[in-house]
């Protein structure tokens, strides 16, 4: 078989980025296009020299070059994304528009040329959803459209009915995949993610923040080992027209995964629990519990997530705090 080439839409993102070494380390062809807007070129620095690996700076609602890109592919991963709760909450019409628009473009241009499609959806389609483990062909149950929050979950939605819309009516190959919390090194707490935030929280020595009692649960995947689910989902020929969840099943309340953070980074942080009105304003709604049902992609491509908790936060440590900078801070006087 010839090397399959991948067009990656915001690839220079944190997971996108990952996809792609992982793509070039298996020897196909990776194009990247980000608008670099939440995506750094930092993140693929290291790829850009590569003969087999290609970025282009662009929005993905330039039809021009959209198109020109689509042309040259066998198969679009779609990450381009506004994502992070914090962002969302705090810019919806970016976010809403950003994910409706941006999908509603890839899904025109790949249909011209007939490439496969695999759309990032999330977790967060669940929403209030209460019957764990959440699997896909559960109801869906978002809070009320005075809840910015809630817009990120149904932006999603209406991506994954675009692009089950396009398999049905268009017999475009698509699938969809819903990411569950995933963490690793290159992600940002910026926009509110927990496992960066902690880690960066904890190695500055300041208070480890947990928003609301901390007895809510999320289970984390490493993103090397989602990278690793795509990639066996954009090969496998049954996965279209599906929606796949893809993370970990193992549950940690977030006061647990506060306290692993202190003691992997050796820091003396203190943990403190702040409301969640005071982290993300008034009438924010948080879920409790958030685990994927695993057993529709394992059954399909026989993929499970093999990094534990530890080595993800060891990986984010490091990454965060290079080795000779954190035995600097273990060896200065106190
Ligand atoms: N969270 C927290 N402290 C932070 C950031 C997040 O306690 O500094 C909590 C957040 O309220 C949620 C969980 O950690 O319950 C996971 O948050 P994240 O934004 O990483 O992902 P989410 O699951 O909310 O999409």
């Amino acid at each position: 078989m010839r090397t399959s080439r991948f067009l990656i839409t915001g690839g220079a993102g944190f997971i996108g980025s990952h996809v792609a070494d992982a793509l070039i380390a298996r020897g196909d062809r990776a194009v990247v296009v980000d608008n670099l807007s939440t995506g750094r070129l930092s993140n693929i620095r290291h790829l850009l020299n590569h003969p087999r690996f290609q970025f282009v700076r662009a929005n993905i609602t330039d039809e021009i070059v959209m198109d020109r890109l689509a042309s040259t592919s066998d198969v679009i991963l779609h990450f381009a994304a506004a994502v992070g709760v914090q962002l969302i909450v705090r810019d919806p019409v970016h976010t809403i528009e950003t994910n409706i628009m941006g999908t509603e473009a890839i899904l025109k241009a790949a249909l011209r040329y007939r490439c496969r499609v695999l759309l990032a959806s999330t977790s967060e389609v669940y929403g209030k959803g209460v019957k764990i483990p959440f699997s896909e062909e559960d109801d869906l149950l978002l809070g009320g459209t005075q809840k910015s929050r809630w817009a990120y979950g149904a932006s999603k939605m209406i991506d994954e009915f675009l692009g089950l819309a396009y398999q049905r009516q268009y017999d475009l190959d698509v699938v969809v995949f819903r990411l569950f919390n995933t963490v690793g090194p290159r992600q940002r707490g910026r926009y509110g993610m927990v496992v960066p935030r902690f880690i960066r929280q904890a190695l500055a020595g300041e208070p480890i923040t947990v928003y609301g009692d901390g007895s809510q649960t999320r289970c984390f995947c490493d993103v090397r080992d989602a990278a690793e689910a795509l990639i066996r989902l954009a090969a496998s020929p049954g996965a279209t027209g599906g929606v796949y969840n893809v993370g970990n099943d193992q549950e940690v309340s977030i006061n647990q995964l506060a306290r692993r953070v202190r003691v992997l980074t050796g820091s003396s942080s203190p943990i403190v629990h702040i409301s969640y009105s005071e982290a993300y304003g008034k009438g924010f709604e948080d879920m409790q519990r958030r685990v994927p049902d695993l057993s529709r992609i394992q059954a399909l491509v026989g993929w499970r997530s093999t990094r534990t908790l530890d080595e993800i936060l060891i990986a984010v440590r490091d990454h965060e705090q290079p080795l000779p900078d954190r035995l600097k801070v273990e060896s200065a006087p106190s």
